[in-house]
């Protein structure tokens, strides 16, 4: 009911509304899903009702036009229904085995004018699914990275493994432009982190004018800030000191005060992490680790950050057993023979062994020492 009888627009309808009609009919009562082939499952319900879904790769951002053309397909196929998963792949479901081949092949033949695929199918089980990832240069003001630009220099390079599922596990990419990690890369099997390595800059000139000084101070979570007077242009001002060494670069005081920017085209670039997972699957889940500590922007395709992540991609892919998450594999064979393996070099950067008197009550590894 709306508060104080107002009608708002504010927010999604609710999500139930939306149902086709055989998920509201059996909810609470599917026994199990297969999945049938790269791309494709069914799901079957306690009575017998089954559901065909076609999965296709999507992109976090979209144009009106490619969704209106979505939204054509679910007309066309499904009923007007669609979902869109929570790495933003696009499901079409189907109530009926005998409605699947038409749809795959239709989204099969709609390409853009370079022949490449607009609704590719794929994403499923043991192969790599679309990345989750963050805002990037498009949209958020602290990133070291791109986001969009990243990700799809990297779909582009394992596009067949979107399309396959030769590896040994589910492979699972995520992408966050800044280590605010909006994208969650810190429990994806391989993750690409936005890192900045310089301080933030002062504009003093403008400090006081546009920002909370006290909130800026409260922002930064090293308590590197602290207010300070100096002299601009012949006058005293009030703005901030930053302690340098206690500096990790957040960009947390970005975000409370415009005038402490810290892009840098030289200090701004890519951590590689490896190894972590949500599932609970053969071992619990795991944070990931940093494995390449810096590497730099290279627009628009970023080739040394798409070599190294297939470099871990192949070897993972060789050496790893059936069932095995690519970090339960580095951690059966030893982290020493993954960087080995993946021909990545080890550096004093990657050792996991962060203590600070600020988080005395824990210790910072993979597995939580307390
Ligand atoms: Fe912005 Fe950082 Fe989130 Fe990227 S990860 S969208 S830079 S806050
Ligand atoms: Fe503090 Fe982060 Fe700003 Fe550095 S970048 S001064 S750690 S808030």
């Amino acid at each position: 009911k709306p508060m104080e009888n107002r009608i708002t627009d504010i927010g999604p309808k609710k999500y139930d509304q939306f149902y086709p009609p055989v998920i509201a009919k059996n909810k609470g009562k599917w026994l199990y899903h297969e999945i049938l082939e790269p791309g494709v499952l069914v799901h079957v319900a306690e009575g017998g009702d089954e559901v065909y879904t076609v999965r296709v790769g999507g992109c976090r951002l979209m144009t009106t036009t490619h969704i209106r053309e979505i939204c054509e397909i679910a007309e066309k196929h499904c009923d007007g229904h669609l979902r869109f998963t929570t790495r933003n792949n696009i499901e079409f479901m189907v109530d009926d085995k005998s409605k699947v081949d038409a749809l795959k092949k239709d989204l099969e033949t709609r390409k853009f004018p370079g022949g490449s695929f607009k609704f590719p199918i794929g994403g499923t089980g043991a192969g790599i699914t679309n990345i989750v990832h963050t805002q990037g240069w498009i949209h958020c003001h602290t990133p070291a990275t791109d986001a969009s630009g990243t990700v799809k220099a990297t779909m582009d390079e394992v596009f067949k493994d979107f399309q396959d599922m030769r590896l040994p596990a589910p492979l699972r990419i995520s992408m966050a432009c800044c280590l605010n990690m909006c994208g969650a890369v810190h429990c994806s099997d391989i993750a690409i982190l936005g890192y900045h390595r310089k301080p933030p800059m002062l504009d003093h000139e403008y400090l006081d004018k546009i920002c909370e000084i006290p909130l800026a101070i409260s922002s930064c979570p090293t308590g590197a800030i602290k207010p300070a007077k100096v002299e601009w242009k012949g006058e005293t001002v009030k703005s901030v000191a930053v302690n340098n060494e206690r500096c990790m670069f957040c960009g947390n005081c970005y975000t409370m005060c415009p005038s402490m920017p810290l892009s840098d085209q030289i200090g701004d670039g890519i951590v590689l992490m490896a190894g972590g997972k949500v599932s609970n699957r053969i071992s619990q889940p795991k944070f990931s680790k940093v494995v390449v500590a810096f590497l730099p922007n290279e627009m628009p395709r970023w080739p040394s950050m798409t070599k190294t992540i297939n470099q871990m991609i192949e070897a993972y892919s060789k050496d790893a057993r059936k069932y095995e998450r690519l970090g339960e594999w580095a951690e059966r064979i030893g982290w020493e023979r993954f960087f080995d393996k993946c021909e990545l070099e080890f550096t004093h950067h990657l050792i996991d062994d962060f203590r600070d008197p600020a988080y005395y009550t824990w210790r910072q590894s993979t597995q939580f020492k307390f």
